[in-house]
């Protein structure tokens, strides 16, 4: 371990008290926007295993051995043993110190939201949280994974099914606690190669669906809403050149929050009443990702960067109606924008440098594994998040039912 990474822990632990009681610090394994992540061993993890039955103090169990008689079966192992070994905690943990400039009602409802997620499936447990002033952690199980980047090139089509069966395991119970993350993208869902099993961690982000921020016309029933785009000032006279002066009109307010490259059209377009579908977006980009062997697939420095890559992938038109959806106007004079767009099945032959003929003078095509694929990824990342899969839906659909039994 590196020395600097040695002076951290130390100093967290002298900051922390009474955290070295409890845990040993081994290692720093996540340095991130919001916060510092150590991996650490239970101290108490032993007392759990070898020696006592949990039963009658279930209250103390984080911070003292409970005491209670020893009983052991005819061969000598301990009957609490067994019993133990089922309610214990993990032995290795994750640590993540939550920065001291993060919002309390931020952390709160990190903390509150892992907590209804409990028991779900793929979802990283919260096992407890402390705090020592103004320094809150979380205790998170440790979750062996391996570096997005060392294995998204080397990923086949049955690959690829095990770890999106994984991921949207995760995003339908996510979803069904009517949670939307806010923040899928690879450094968020930590998966291990060889367990082919991933869980989704960081809910610093998330929050409950239905708290928009303003109601959208995206909402409204389609027959109303084509009626009110019709009747819209922008409908009538075409987008306007330039900036109206003096602009009247309420500047559009909506959560942006996530990642550049992730963020789905309708964050771009500061839809003021996002869904779960926003996720599902996020997902599709890291399916994408894979498939395009390219990792950040869209290297956006801005929203508006963003809205021009997806845009050169979908085209003008499908954009222009896209942001209709959302009561805006999409206009672009950008060169790279054409009005078709390209298919996916392009992009990713191009950029897998499969753009050529083949030998027999034909053009390359992708694998009919990849076609189903792509037939997967183009309900991920509709344009309309209404029409856009559920998570729900994904696991019943072609790409993973029955992947990874
Ligand atoms: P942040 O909000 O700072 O992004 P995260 O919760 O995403 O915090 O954690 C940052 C990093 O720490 C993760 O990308 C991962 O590498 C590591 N990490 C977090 N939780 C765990 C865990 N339970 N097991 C192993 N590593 C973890
Ligand atoms: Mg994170």
């Amino acid at each position: 371990v590196d020395q600097s990474v040695l002076d951290d822990m130390e100093k967290f632990e002298e900051t922390f008290k009474g955290i070295t009681k409890r845990f040993r610090l081994i290692n720093r394994i996540g340095e991130g926007t919001f916060s510092t992540v150590y991996k650490a061993e239970d101290l108490l993890y032993d007392h759990y295993v070898n020696e006592w039955d949990l039963e009658e103090k279930e209250d103390q169990k984080w911070f003292s051995p409970p005491v209670k008689r020893r009983r052991t079966d005819d061969a000598g192992y301990s009957v609490a043993n067994e019993r133990a070994r089922r309610r214990r905690g993990p032995r290795y943990v994750a640590i993540k110190k939550i920065y001291v400039t993060s919002s309390p009602m931020r952390i709160q409802n990190e903390l509150e939201l892992l907590h209804d997620l409990r028991g779900c499936e793929s979802v990283c447990p919260l096992i407890t949280a402390f705090r020592h002033q103004d320094q809150v952690v979380a205790v998170l199980p440790y979750f062996r994974h391996v570096d997005f980047r060392e294995y998204f090139r080397d990923f086949t089509v049955p690959d690829m099914r095990v770890y999106f069966r994984s991921l949207f395991a995760a995003l339908a119970a996510v979803h069904e606690h009517e949670i939307l993350h806010r923040d899928i993208k690879p450094t968020n869902f930590l998966y291990d190669i060889y367990r082919e099993r991933g869980v989704l961690v960081d809910f610093g982000l998330a929050e409950r669906e239905g708290t928009d921020w303003a109601p959208c016309i995206c909402q409204d029933h389609p027959q109303e809403r084509r009626e009110r785009i019709a009747s819209s000032v922008a409908a009538q006279q075409g987008a306007a050149t330039g900036y109206p002066k003096n602009d009247q009109r309420n500047s559009r307010r909506a959560n942006r929050a996530g990642t550049r490259g992730f963020r789905a059209p309708e964050v771009l377009l500061k839809c003021p009443s996002q869904t779960t579908k926003i996720d599902i977006w996020s997902a599709g980009v890291i399916l994408l990702t894979i498939l395009a062997r390219r990792f950040p697939f869209f290297h956006s420095a801005d929203d508006i960067d963003a809205m021009i890559e997806i845009a050169t992938i979908f085209g003008a038109k499908r954009m222009r109606a896209c942001a209709l959806l959302h009561g805006t106007v999409f206009e672009a004079n950008i060169p790279t924008i054409g009005e078709r767009g390209f298919s996916f099945e392009k992009i990713i032959l191009w950029s897998t440098s499969r753009s050529g003929k083949r030998e027999d003078g034909r053009e390359e095509t992708l694998s009919a594994d990849e076609q189903q694929a792509v037939r997967f990824l183009q309900r991920c990342m509709e344009l309309d998040p209404e029409k856009r899969i559920s998570a729900e839906e994904a696991l019943r659909h072609e790409f993973l039912a029955g992947a990874g039994e």
